[in-house]
């Protein structure tokens, strides 16, 4: 991205023009949430103006363009991950309730003694709702341990493997220290032992373009909010033939074909896992980040949030108090560091005094701080309207940080 292409692409997010604490507001938050374009904030304003009416209902016009813009959202969905078909596409709240859904569809099929592998890397996410499953039926939940790099310990996840693993769940990027995992490989290696996989792809869809036939995973989820489209919309994206072995989670309206006190048929996919009037606005405003994000060449989009994330690195690389967390290579979005003899709140809050927003804490990954001895991480996470200047200004206030702490 050239300067005035970076200009332009900063004015389609009104948010980044405000001050805070009197300075400009510099967001490194963006693995917690990024900030949304103009197009996603007309979309869901033109959605509740122009055409608000319930989906898949009524004979009446306003429905009948509701829904086509409902279903023509699906398809760009689709066609965003490359799913072979929009039927593979259910909207969900986000990635938690995503996983969620199919930790409970799972329920009748999973038998006490049956395994289910993660990682250490994991968000709470991507552990507790397994754990849940695990209590419900008796199931062991298996945990990949890492290497002193902090990668994933293949070979370990290679012993963990056997005829007993029925799930294998990994992220594609860990949010709390930003290692890219080799999901290729563990989705080979699950696949050689007939086990399905699910991979959290929440911190990597924002970054790069993700194909999920070429993955050959079972399951990709991910949520609107962090690749600049509204909370409270997500994707639960599944092999058509994974999902129709799945029962239905929640049950209600839109899920069922029909209903009697005797017996009840199930509608088909994707409505099959959509009970209840969805998020209409959230499903098209979603739809509307990724043709904004499509209208982008995606390798320069990429290209400058590598070069960004590099830049950062090496620039705290050479701050005698800082250390970086994490693996040192294959890293995405960005970039874990502590201070030492300094608490990660204190320098989370000197940042904000100058309107530098970063995440401090254990960003929802207790056992992997744990594992890593500690009890939190500073966190700085880029998004594509970061800028050189705005890392050159983070770091001077780290490095004057670095002398009051
Ligand atoms: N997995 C990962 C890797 C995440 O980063 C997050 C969000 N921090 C989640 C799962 C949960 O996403 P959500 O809260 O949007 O459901």
């Amino acid at each position: 991205l050239n300067d005035i292409e970076l200009t332009d692409l900063r004015q389609q997010f009104p948010v980044l023009s405000q001050q805070v604490n009197d300075h400009p507001l510099i967001y490194l938050d963006n693995a917690a949430t990024s900030q949304k374009p103009l197009c996603v904030l007309e979309a869901i304003n033109t959605y509740y103006r122009d055409i608000n009416a319930n989906v898949h209902r009524a004979s009446h016009a306003l429905s009948a363009q509701a829904t086509s813009a409902y279903e023509n959202a699906r398809d760009i969905c689709a066609q965003f991950i490359n799913a072979n078909s929009s039927k593979e596409i259910i909207w969900t709240r986000g990635t938690t309730e995503a996983i969620n859904l199919i930790a409970n569809c799972l329920t009748t099929s999973i038998q006490a003694g049956d395994e289910i592998i993660i990682s250490t890397l994991e968000h709470h996410a991507n552990i507790v709702p397994w754990q849940m499953l695990a209590q419900r039926t008796g199931a062991i939940l298996k945990v990949i341990p890492l290497l002193p790099s902090t990668d994933i310990d293949i070979q370990a996840y290679k012993q963990l493997l056997s005829d007993k693993t029925k799930l294998v769940a990994v992220s594609h990027v860990s949010n709390a220290i930003g290692t890219v995992n080799p999901i290729e490989e563990i989705i080979t290696l699950a696949k050689q032992t007939g086990a399905k996989v699910l991979i959290d792809g929440a911190q990597a869809i924002a970054h790069w373009q993700v194909d999920v036939q070429a993955l050959g995973c079972d399951f990709y989820v991910f949520s609107g909010h962090k690749m600049y489209g509204p909370t409270g919309i997500g994707v639960l994206w599944g092999k058509e033939e994974a999902l129709n072995q799945l029962p239905p989670w929640q049950g209600g309206g839109e899920m069922i074909k029909t209903v009697s006190f005797a017996q009840t048929t199930y509608n088909e996919l994707p409505f099959k896992f959509e009970a209840g009037t969805p998020n209409i606005a959230g499903a098209i405003s979603l739809a509307r980040a990724m043709t904004f994000l499509t209208s982008y060449d995606r390798q320069v989009l990429a290209a400058h949030e590598a070069e960004l994330l590099a830049y950062t690195t090496a620039q705290l690389e050479n701050m005698p108090r800082i250390k970086i967390i994490g693996a040192p290579h294959h890293r995405a979005g960005g970039v874990s560091f502590i201070m030492d003899d300094a608490h990660n709140s204190d320098v989370g809050m000197l940042l904000d005094l100058q309107g530098i927003a970063v995440r401090t804490g254990h960003h929802c990954a207790q056992p992997l701080m744990q594992s890593l001895n500690l009890s939190g991480t500073i966190r700085v996470s880029l998004a594509i309207y970061n800028t050189k200047a705005e890392i050159d200004f983070f770091i001077k206030a780290l490095n004057e940080l670095q002398d009051l702490l």
